[in-house]
């Protein structure tokens, strides 16, 4: 039987409307939609009736077996398929099997929430570059090198940062970021629960236990949180 093509997909942040027409069109036509918990149901109505919906969040062999029944996938996530994505685990799983596939990049979160924020991540004068990074995993144990980040005068982006916000603001003022830096949390961001909160690194745990900050949320640390 011939084998079926895998399209992994970024679907941008909560705004249907962000999706692109290049992934619309190959959602309308997948015989198979695999979605992440990020995806929008707006975008699983556009699937065609006799599309198979699977939701999966982290494995990437059900993408393979679909393809190897002969049906083309559509593997939709949430942003960019390469930011956090684990778009490159799936297309190694791919790879293996032989199997063709085409990536449609997405809007990734990390730059898009802030816009919706009022936020740009670089601004002339106020930030020259911009740094994403994940405040989740550490990786075999190792967490990142705070000493060399605290160092960087652009603007600092954290996904999936709120569980160990304690360990990120703590050890920028440790190793010398002034106290008084402001930070922006988004949460469901470019949604219509979207939610901002404003502070600094010297008060922004006390805003989020306040608010009862909730993932998934975008943290934003540079001066660009004031524009
Ligand atoms: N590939 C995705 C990121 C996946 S990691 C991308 O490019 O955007 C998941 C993290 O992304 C979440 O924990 C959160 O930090 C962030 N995120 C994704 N969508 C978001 C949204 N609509 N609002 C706020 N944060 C979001």
């Amino acid at each position: 039987m011939k084998k079926g093509k895998a399209y992994i997909i970024g679907a941008g942040p909560g705004d249907f409307e962000l999706l692109t027409l290049k992934a619309k069109r190959i959602i309308e036509n997948a015989d198979c939609i695999v979605y992440d918990r990020l995806i929008s149901d707006d975008i699983l109505r556009l699937a065609k009736k006799s599309a198979e919906l699977i939701y999966l969040g982290k494995e990437n062999q059900t993408l393979v077996k679909k393809c190897l029944e002969g049906k083309n996938v559509a593997r939709v996530k949430g942003g960019d398929p390469f930011v956090f994505g684990r778009g490159g685990e799936e297309i190694e799983a791919l790879f293996k099997n032989e199997i063709e596939f085409e990536v449609i990049p997405g809007i990734t979160s990390s730059i898009s929430v802030p816009a919706y924020a009022g936020i740009p991540v670089t601004h002339r004068g106020l930030a020259r570059s911009f740094h994403i990074f994940t405040g989740h995993t550490m990786e075999n144990g190792k967490w990142h090198n705070f000493e060399n980040i605290a160092k960087l005068e652009g603007t600092l982006i954290f996904l999936m940062g709120v569980k160990n916000l304690d360990l990120i603001v703590n050890d920028l003022i440790k190793y010398g970021k002034d106290s008084k830096t402001p930070v922006a949390i988004i949460e469901k961001g470019a949604t219509k629960n979207q939610r901002v909160t404003v502070g600094n690194l010297e008060n922004i745990l006390e805003l989020v236990e306040k608010n009862r900050i909730t993932p998934p949320a975008i943290t934003v640390i540079g001066e660009v949180v004031n524009l």
